[in-house]
C-alpha cells in the first residue's frame, strides 16, 4: 500500500485499557493530538518528524465529510504552508462588496489575491501528510475526557464508531478540537464571542458561475444578514458556495439563518440552482485570548485556543501557524523531560501562550475588536447608513488594499478615516 494512501488514514490501534504500576505508567504514545483539522494533522506531522511517537484522532470516520468550512485563505498563506493544487478549488483575484443599496462595488487585482480551498480535501491531505511522517491515525474515535495519570502522564477516554470504550494513555494531549473545545473546555465568564454560519455548494450553469468566479464577493447590511453577513466563494468551475453567517446576540431576538440564507438565493437569483452539499459550523474566539492555553499536560491549540479570527471568518492559516509554533517548544519538552529536567521543560511551555499572542500581533487583536463592534452593530438602517459611507470610501482602493485589509488586518492603508465609522464612532 502507498505511504498516505487513503486506505492507512484508518487503521485502528491496540488500545486496551491499562492499569497503571505504581511509579511505573506504560505509555501508549508520547503525544496524543485530538482533531485531525488543519491545527492537529499539521502539529502532529511536525512531532512525527522530530521523532516523537504521536497518535491523532478524530470524532470524523471520514476527513472529507462535514467540510463546514468556505476555506477562503490569501495567496501568501497557500505558499507558506506549501499546499498542493489537489486542495485548491479555485484562484481567485478580485473582491466584490454588495452593500445595503444593493449595488455591487468590484475590485479586481492583475494577479491572483487567494484561493478557496476544499476543506475535505484539505483534511485529507494534512491527516496523510501526517501518516507518511509516522503518525497513528484514528478516525471515527471520540475524546471524551481526560485526567492526569500521575505526575509523568494523562488518560484519554475515547468512544469508538461502534461504541466501544478505550483508554489511552500518553505523556501530553493537544486538545485540537475546533471551536468545541472538547477536552479543555471554554473559557471562563462569558468571554467567548461566537458566530455561527450556513453554506451551501451549488451546482449552478456556466454562465451564472462566470458572474461569480475569480472574486470573493460579500453581502454587507441589515437587509442582507441582521449581524452579520452573506457570501458567494467560487470553488471547483460550476461551483458555488454560497453562505450567511453572524455573530451571536443574546440580547437581541435574531431572524433563522436558513431563511436569511434563501433570501440571498433569492437575491442573487440562484434559488433553482442544485445543492450538492450542506454544511455549517460555529466560529468563536475570545478576542483578548486570555484564556488558559493549558490544563498541567493538556494543552490546546487552533480554535480551540481562539486563534480564530472574527473580522472575515477565517482561522485556518492562524491555526497552521500556531501548530508551527507549538511543535517545536513541545519537542524541546519532551527532550528536557526525558533528561530529567521537568521543571525546564514546564517554564518552556509556559511560553506558549506569550509567543502564539505575539506571534497573531496586536493588528489580528484589534480586527476581532472591530469584527464584535461592526458585526453586532449591523442590525439597523442607521449602520447601514455608516456602511454606505464606509463602502463609499473603500471605492478609491485597489484589490490589493483590501486585501491588506481583510488579510493582514492594515487599516491604515486604506485611511484611518474609516476606523471610526468601523468602530461606530460616527
Ligand atoms: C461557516 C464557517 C466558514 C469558515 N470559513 C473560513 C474561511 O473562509 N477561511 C478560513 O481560513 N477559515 C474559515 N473558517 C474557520 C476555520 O475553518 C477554522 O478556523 C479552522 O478550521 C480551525 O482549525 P482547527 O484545526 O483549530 O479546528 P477544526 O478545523 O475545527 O478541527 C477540529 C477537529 O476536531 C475534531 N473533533 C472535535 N471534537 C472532537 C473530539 N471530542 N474527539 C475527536 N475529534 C474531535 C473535529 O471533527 C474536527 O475535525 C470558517 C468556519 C466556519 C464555521
Amino acid at each position: 500500500m502507498a505511504p498516505g494512501s487513503p486506505e492507512r488514514l484508518n487503521f485502528e490501534l491496540p488500545l486496551d485499557s491499562q492499569i497503571p504500576l505504581a511509579g511505573q505508567v506504560p505509555l501508549d504514545c508520547q503525544v496524543l493530538v485530538v482533531g485531525a483539522g488543519p491545527s492537529g494533522s499539521r502539529l502532529a506531522a511536525a512531532l512525527a518528524r522530530a521523532g516523537l511517537d504521536v497518535v491523532l484522532i478524530d470524532r470524523l470516520s471520514d476527513l472529507r465529510s462535514a467540510a463546514f468550512s468556505s476555506a477562503a485563505l490569501p495567496m501568501a498563506a497557500v505558499r507558506r504552508f506549501g499546499l498542493p493544487e489537489r486542495v485548491v478549488a479555485s484562484l481567485w483575484s478580485g473582491w466584490q462588496l454588495v452593500g445595503p443599496d444593493d449595488r455591487q462595488r468590484h475590485w479586481q487585482a492583475d494577479q491572483h489575491q487567494g484561493a478557496v480551498l476544499d476543506f475535505g480535501a484539505l483534511r485529507q491531505w494534512l491527516a496523510g501528510e501526517a501518516s507518511c511522517a509516522g503518525v497513528r491515525l484514528l478516525l471515527g474515535w471520540r475524546a471524551q475526557g481526560c485526567h492526569s495519570d500521575g505526575p509523568s502522564s494523562l488518560q484519554t477516554m475515547l468512544l469508538g464508531p461502534g461504541g466501544q470504550r478505550r483508554c489511552l494513555t500518553s505523556g501530553w494531549v493537544v486538545d485540537a478540537s475546533g471551536e468545541s473545545r472538547s477536552l479543555l473546555g471554554k473559557p471562563p465568564g462569558n468571554s467567548l464571542v461566537s458566530g455561527v454560519g450556513v453554506e451551501w455548494l451549488l451546482q449552478v450553469s456556466d454562465a451564472q458561475w462566470h458572474s461569480w468566479s475569480d472574486r470573493l464577493s460579500f453581502f454587507l447590511g441589515s437587509s442582507w444578514v441582521q449581524q452579520g453577513y452573506g457570501w458567494i466563494f467560487p470553488m471547483a468551475p460550476g461551483q458555488l458556495k454560497l453562505g450567511v453567517c453572524r455573530l451571536l446576540d443574546p440580547g437581541r431576538r435574531q431572524p433563522a439563518l436558513a431563511a436569511e440564507l434563501q433570501q440571498l438565493l433569492a437575491r442573487t437569483e440562484l434559488s433553482g440552482a442544485e445543492v450538492l452539499d450542506r454544511h455549517g459550523g460555529r466560529i468563536s474566539s475570545t478576542i483578548n485570548r486570555e484564556e488558559p492555553h493549558s490544563r498541567g499536560r493538556l494543552l490546546g491549540l487552533g480554535d480551540a485556543v481562539s486563534t480564530a479570527n472574527l473580522l472575515g471568518g477565517e482561522g485556518i492559516r492562524h491555526a497552521l501557524s500556531a501548530a508551527e509554533l507549538l511543535a517545536p517548544l513541545l519537542v524541546e519538552a519532551v527532550r528536557l523531560e526525558a533528561a530529567g529536567q521537568g521543571r525546564r521543560a514546564a517554564r518552556l511551555l509556559r511560553r506558549y501562550p506569550i509567543q502564539l499572542r505575539r506571534a497573531l500581533g496586536w493588528r489580528w487583536n484589534l480586527s476581532g475588536r472591530l469584527a464584535r463592534r461592526t458585526w453586532l452593530s449591523l442590525a439597523d438602517q442607521r449602520s447601514d447608513r455608516r456602511l454606505q459611507l464606509l463602502l463609499k470610501g473603500l471605492e478609491q482602493c485597489r484589490a490589493e488594499d483590501l486585501s491588506a485589509l481583510l488579510f493582514d488586518y492594515r487599516f491604515e492603508r486604506y485611511g484611518f478615516k474609516a476606523l471610526p465609522y468601523l468602530l461606530g464612532w460616527r
